[in-house]
């Protein structure tokens, strides 16, 4: 058997571009394709044609990670422009300060609290009877009580997800910080920044390799993978198997884009947790690239709906029957031969950029430790269930 093998990638986000990369430098073939016709997935930056801001096309995306090696991977391939997202909320026609840290509490209930007396303050609201929360509701009423919950984020989930927030995992809430001090900070990573040229630019950087070559406007079709020795599939794990056990839960979201002059939010996001607006947030892209000067600006509005055929599957919903289903799809994925399942769509998970980078250069070291010893490259680098 030949030590340098032929990859075929399935799609050329994050997960497909760190793959083909590290494959490529450890002497391997790679061919990436995608449907689209462009390169990184839904993290495509592209200048808007009417206000020349660098859009994020399929929403914003703000890289955060503690991880050295993520952070040091992103860099060599584009530079990164420190960036701290500080979101406000609009609630009852008051701005407040997100995530939920001293300012919103003291601006919410009108006192001027001191950290312990705050953090006094909330444990007193949490409901205590609630000790090992199971879902979103039973999280947030304990570490936040009713009135912070309910104009915060039960209206906002509802909108955003589609359900009642007692049918998701508290693992959702748990990605949003509480403070107890003034730091805004939407992240508690260690790095955090926006790509100067934009995320495009930094994976086509990551697919530059002589033993890489990318075709887009590609669609993945059965059998393609024949001239191969394995296939990396990063697609939807039950588009891959034409859906022929039914479709995996997923929600999707869309904008509605205004141009205008000048500044229009002041900020990057504006959040709208409450019934009264349809939709969730408004992003105002120039701002997440302060270092730049336009006159114009673009704003999206973003709403969220179930997804339905021809909708971008964007966040796994992964409620009871998603998961019942996920287990069947995942039986049968660990039964193909020559294919491998990586990154947020084919492990059907709600995944960072920065974990997406992680598990690719991680499941890279498994197939080439594979290929070395002549073993099968595994279906998963990591349980999925
Ligand atoms: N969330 C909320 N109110 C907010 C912001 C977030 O209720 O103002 C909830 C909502 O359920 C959302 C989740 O917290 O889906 C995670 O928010 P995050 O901003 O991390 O979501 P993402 O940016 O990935 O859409």
């Amino acid at each position: 058997m030949a030590s340098h093998k032929k990859f075929l990638v399935i799609g050329a986000g994050f997960s497909g571009a760190v793959f083909a990369r590290e494959m490529a430098e450890s002497g391997h073939q790679v061919k990436v394709i995608d449907e689209r016709n462009h390169v990184a997935g839904n993290c495509h930056t592209e200048r808007d044609s009417d206000t020349n801001v660098m859009v994020h096309v399929y929403g914003p995306h703000i890289f955060n990670t503690s991880n050295e090696l993520v952070w040091d991977y992103v860099n060599r391939f584009g530079e990164f422009v420190p960036f701290i997202n500080r979101v406000k909320a609009c609630v009852n026609e008051r701005v407040y300060s997100m995530p939920i840290n001293l300012h919103t509490i003291n601006q919410f209930f009108n006192k001027a609290m001191s950290p312990s007396q705050a953090e006094e303050f909330i444990k007193q609201l949490g409901d205590s009877s609630i000790i090992e929360p199971q879902n979103f509701e039973e999280q947030a009423l304990k570490m936040l009580g009713k009135e912070l919950y309910e104009a915060f984020f039960k209206f906002y989930t509802i909108k955003q997800w589609g359900t009642e927030p007692k049918y998701l995992p508290a693992s959702i809430l748990k990605r949003l910080p509480v403070r107890f001090n003034y730091n805004d900070n939407y992240y508690n990573k260690k790095y955090q920044g926006i790509p100067r040229h934009g995320y495009t630019s930094v994976v086509e950087n990551i697919l530059q390799h002589d033993n890489i070559s990318v075709e887009l406007g590609c669609k993945y079709s059965e059998g393609m993978e024949q001239e191969y020795d394995h296939m990396v599939y990063t697609g939807p794990l039950d588009a891959f198997f034409n859906f022929e056990l039914g479709s995996l839960g997923y929600r999707t979201v869309y904008w509605e884009k205004e141009t205008h002059e000048g500044d229009f939010l002041g900020n990057a996001v504006i959040n709208y947790p409450g019934i009264d607006k349809k939709y969730t947030r408004v992003h105002e892209h120039k701002h997440f690239a302060p270092w730049e000067e336009h006159e114009k600006t673009s704003v999206f509005y973003e709403f969220s709906k179930e997804t339905s055929e021809n909708d971008i599957p964007y966040y796994p919903k992964r409620l009871k029957s998603d998961m019942d289903l996920l287990s069947m799809y995942l039986e049968k994925a660990k039964q193909t031969t020559n294919v491998s399942f990586l990154g947020r769509l084919a492990t059907y998970r709600y995944m960072d950029m920065e974990k997406v980078i992680e598990e690719a250069i991680d499941f890279a070291e498994q197939a080439k430790l594979a290929v070395s010893e002549g073993k099968a490259i595994p279906a998963f680098g990591v349980p999925c269930e």
